[in-house]
C-alpha cells in the first residue's frame, strides 16, 4: 500500500565556484579533471604552518551572484569557521566553512514540474572549502588539486514530495548558476554533487520523521534510480513495524542499492570555531546591488509561454542557456514575430547544428540574429518562399553572411508578377487537360499537383499563395 506513503526530501547540493583560482590562494582553480596530479597546490593549501588564507574576490562576487538569483537575503556580514577532522585528503586537519553566520540565506528556486510552476524553499547558501581526492590503486594516492577549491553549499527545506520535483529543481539550479556564470555544474565533472535526505510518512501527516541521508549521487538519474530505491526500503521498515534509522547511506548505482556509510554526523565533533585567520566577510549594500539578478532562465521561459503565446516545449527549450535565449530574443526584437523567430531556430537552426561537427551549440552558431531576422522578414514580405528560405539559413551557416547577395547568387528571390506567374498557370493547365477535368469532377487533391507543376515551371521562384490564386480563378 505504497500509496498512502509520501515522500519527504531536503537537498544539499555541493557545486563548484568558477573562479580563475581557488578560495584562499592563487593556485588555479582545476574545473577539469584531467590536470596531472598535485600540480596546483601551494603551502596554503598542502595545509603548511604560517601560510595565511586571502579570500578570492572572485568567489565571494559568483557567491552573491548565485545567492540572488536563488532569490536569497544575502548577508552583509558572514564568518568562516574551522570545522576540524582528520583525512588523508585534508592536508589542513581542517575545512573552513560556514556554519552559524552563511553568505546567503533564504528563499527560493521555483521550476517546472511537467507543466506546473513550484517552489522549493532554500534554507541557506555558504562557502566553503573542498578536499583533495584519494585515489586507490593498490596503494592509496592522493591528489590535493582540488584542496582548498571553492563550493558552495546550497540547503533546502524539505519541500520536496516526489522524486520529478527533486530533478525538476536540481535541472533549474544547474540552469540557474550557469545563467548567472556561478558554476558550471556539470555534474561528470564533479563541479555539482547533491546529498538526498529522505524519510517517508503517511499522507496527510503533518510531521517529519527520521530521514536517511543519500550520498554518492553521481548522476541525475542516479538520484532518480536512488530515490525511488529509499522510498521502497523505508516502507517496507515501516510496515514490518519497524523505525526507519536515521543514518548515512552511501548509494551503489551499479547494484541498485545502499549501504549504511558512517553513523549519525552529530555524532562526532567537529570542534567549530570562527577561523582566526580570517576577518567577516563584510558586503555593502552598493556591492550587493551591483550583482543583483534581475532576470532568471525560468521567468524568460514564464515570458516565452504567457506573452509570446510560445508551446511549452519550445519555451523551455529556447530558456534553457543563456546564448540561446540571449540569441532568441536579440531576434524576436529585430522581427517582432516570436512565433517564426521560435520556430527559425527550434527547426531550421538546430537541425543544422545538429548535423554540423564543428557548430554544435549556440555559442558557436555562426548565423547572427542579424541575418536571420533579414531572411524572416524576406519571408514576411514574399521576396523568398518559406522552403528557399532554408536554403539561405543553410548557406549562412557554412559562412556567407549576406542573406540578399546569397538569394540573388542562387536565384531564389521569389516571383511576383502575376502576369507572368498567370503565363505559366495557363500552361500548365493547357498541358494538363486530364488532371483539369479530374479537379473540376470534384478531386480537391489535384489541385496541390498543378501549383506543384507551376511551382516547378517557375523554377520554384513563383510565389505558391499568388499560383494557388490564380489556378482557383481559372478553373473556377
Ligand atoms: P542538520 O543540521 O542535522 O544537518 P538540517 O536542518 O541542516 O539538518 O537539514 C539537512 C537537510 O535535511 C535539509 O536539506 C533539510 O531540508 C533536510 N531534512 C530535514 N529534516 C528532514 C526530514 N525529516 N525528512 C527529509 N529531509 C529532511
Ligand atoms: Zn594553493
Ligand atoms: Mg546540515
Amino acid at each position: 500500500m505504497q500509496s498512502s506513503y509520501e515522500l519527504v526530501m531536503g537537498l544539499e547540493t555541493h557545486v563548484r565556484v568558477k573562479s580563475e583560482t581557488k578560495m584562499f590562494c592563487s593556485c588555479k582553480n582545476a574545473l577539469e579533471l584531467s590536470d596531472e596530479a598535485n600540480v596546483h597546490v601551494c603551502d596554503f593549501c598542502m595545509g603548511f604552518p604560517g601560510a595565511l588564507p586571502v579570500l578570492s574576490d572572485a568567489v565571494a562576487s559568483l557567491g552573491v551572484r548565485a545567492g540572488l538569483a536563488m532569490k536569497c537575503t544575502i548577508n552583509q556580514k558572514s564568518v568562516f569557521d574551522r570545522k576540524s577532522y582528520f583525512y588523508p585528503d585534508l592536508p589542513a586537519g581542517f575545512q573552513i566553512t560556514q556554519l552559524y553566520h552563511p553568505i546567503a540565506t533564504h528563499w527560493e528556486v521555483s521550476a517546472f514540474v511537467g507543466t506546473k510552476l513550484q517552489t522549493f524553499r532554500i534554507a541557506r547558501m555558504h562557502l566553503e572549502t573542498d578536499a583533495g581526492k584519494l585515489i586507490h590503486a593498490g596503494k592509496t594516492l592522493v591528489d590535493y588539486n582540488r584542496a582548498s577549491s571553492p563550493l558552495m553549499e546550497i540547503v533546502t527545506e524539505p519541500d520536496f514530495r516526489s522524486r520529478d520535483e527533486v530533478l525538476a529543481y536540481l535541472e533549474e539550479l544547474q540552469k540557474l548558476l550557469r545563467f548567472v556564470d556561478a558554476s558550471d555544474a556539470d555534474m561528470e565533472k564533479w563541479q555539482l554533487r547533491c546529498d538526498v535526505n529522505i524519510s517517508i510518512r503517511k499522507t496527510g501527516e503533518t510531521h517529519f520523521n527520521n530521514r536517511v541521508e543519500l550520498k554518492n549521487l553521481n548522476s541525475f538519474s542516479a538520484i532518480g534510480r536512488a530515490i525511488d530505491t529509499e522510498f521502497h526500503r523505508q516502507i517496507a521498515i515501516v510496515q514490518a513495524g519497524w523505525v526507519v534509522e536515521q543514518e548515512t547511506r552511501g548509494w551503489d548505482d551499479d547494484r541498485g542499492m545502499s549501504a549504511p556509510q558512517r553513523s549519525k554526523e552529530d555524532a562526532m565533533d567537529y570542534r567549530y570555531f570562527p577561523e582566526p585567520d580570517l576577518t567577516p566577510l563584510i558586503l555593502s549594500d552598493e556591492y550587493i546591488a551591483a550583482r543583483a539578478v534581475t532576470d532568471r532562465p525560468i521567468e524568460r521561459r514564464v515570458r516565452y509561454l504567457d506573452e509570446y503565446g510560445l508551446l511549452s516545449d519550445d519555451a523551455r527549450i529556447l530558456s534553457r542557456d543563456r546564448e540561446t535565449s540571449d540569441y532568441f530574443e536579440r531576434l524576436v526584437a529585430l522581427t517582432g514575430d516570436p512565433k517564426k523567430s521560435c520556430s527559425y531556430i527550434t527547426t531550421v537552426l538546430f537541425s543544422l547544428m545538429e548535423a554540423s561537427q564543428t557548430h554544435r551549440s549556440m555559442a558557436e552558431n555562426p548565423v547572427s540574429a542579424e541575418a536571420l531576422a533579414r531572411v524572416i522578414d524576406l519571408v514576411n514580405r514574399d521576396e523568398i518562399s518559406s522552403t528557399n528560405s532554408k536554403v539561405v539559413v543553410e548557406r549562412l551557416f557554412t559562412g556567407w553572411w549576406e542573406p540578399d547577395a546569397i538569394i540573388d547568387e542562387l536565384g531564389l528571390r521569389q516571383n511576383n508578377d502575376t502576369e507572368m506567374l498567370a503565363d505559366i498557370a495557363m500552361k500548365i493547365i493547357a498541358n494538363h487537360p486530364e488532371q483539369v477535368a479530374d479537379y473540376k469532377n470534384g478531386n480537391e487533391k489535384v489541385f496541390g499537383f498543378l501549383v506543384g507543376q507551376c511551382m516547378k515551371a517557375s523554377k520554384w521562384q513563383g510565389n505558391p499563395k499568388a499560383f494557388n490564386e490564380i489556378l482557383l480563378s481559372k478553373l473556377s
